[in-house]
């Protein structure tokens, strides 16, 4: 089985230091965490911007600062996030698409958060993929049902996406596709050839959903967007969550990729 990348999301756009207090909110934090994260094995930071009050942001500069503080430590892989929390508009949700990130997510369909929409119609979808490709971006078809998956093989069909597309299989959302492993399956038999493909999975499934990910072929998300707790009661960082599952692939075989090795899984152009 190929190395295993290890993505981690340090941050998002729900938790607060009240829910976490290892969260990492201010770009020298979140350059900070992610550099103890990649040398426990993280080969991926999936990257969201924090405001100065704490609240979700799309705002170009600080991802540039972020992405600047990382690059002086390390050659993680950088994916910045287009989703739909910080922002409204396309031109809100692609401004970090400018800085030409080496990835930047991409949902493929609508779905519900648990207090919100996560709004993905057609136009945006286009627009934003059509962005990622005029800016060399690779993007991560974040998957939040059968349907996003669907639609993003009818995209490549149609020559908006180029395959093969890098899909992450998001499961565990409360108003999205929930975390079991009868669905787990479902999704990764509905695959395209040819695709690579990560688990995220939200909460209390986080554990058992990675471990059989691994086992699949698959490769892992985890940090703190996705899971706030190692276990009831103990609150998680992103780097314990980074060696959790770096322990556990190792003990299923799976070495984690160097971010080198993340880049040619993936298809990346080498960083240098
Ligand atoms: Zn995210």
């Amino acid at each position: 089985m190929d190395k295993l990348i290890v993505t981690v999301a340090p941050t998002g756009n729900v938790p607060t230091r009240k829910t976490n207090p290892y969260l990492p909110v201010t770009p020298e934090e979140i350059a900070e965490d992610l550099y103890r994260c990649y040398k426990a094995g993280a080969s991926v930071a999936h990257i969201h911007a924090r405001d100065e009050q704490g609240k979700p942001s799309a705002d170009p500069d600080l991802f540039q600062a972020i992405t600047e503080l990382i690059r002086e430590k390390c050659d993680i892989i950088i994916q910045l996030s287009t989703g739909a929390r910080a922002g409204k508009s396309a031109d809100e949700r692609s401004a970090c698409i400018a800085l030409k990130p080496e990835m930047a997510s991409l949902s493929t369909g609508s779905t519900n958060f648990a207090r919100s929409v996560n709004y993905n119609p057609p136009a945006l979808i286009k627009e934003l993929a059509g962005r990622m490709e005029n800016h060399g971006v690779k993007p991560e078809i974040e998957v939040f049902d059968l349907s996003a998956l669907e639609y993003a093989i009818y995209l490549v069909e149609k020559k908006i996406l180029k395959g093969p597309m890098h899909i992450n299989l998001v499961l565990g959302v409360p108003g999205s596709i929930s975390g079991s492993p009868r669905n787990l399956f479902f999704l990764v038999e509905s695959l395209p050839a040819g695709c690579t493909w990560s688990v995220t999975s939200i909460g209390s499934s986080h554990r058992q959903l990675s471990a059989l990910a691994l086992i699949l072929g698959g490769h892992v998300r985890t940090g703190l967007e996705d899971v706030l707790e190692l276990e009831a009661g103990k609150p998680a960082s992103n780097l314990k969550l980074v060696e959790r599952i770096v322990a556990l692939a190792r003990f299923y075989g799976r070495e984690p990729a160097t971010p080198a090795e993340a880049r040619s899984i993936l298809g990346l152009p080498a960083l240098f």
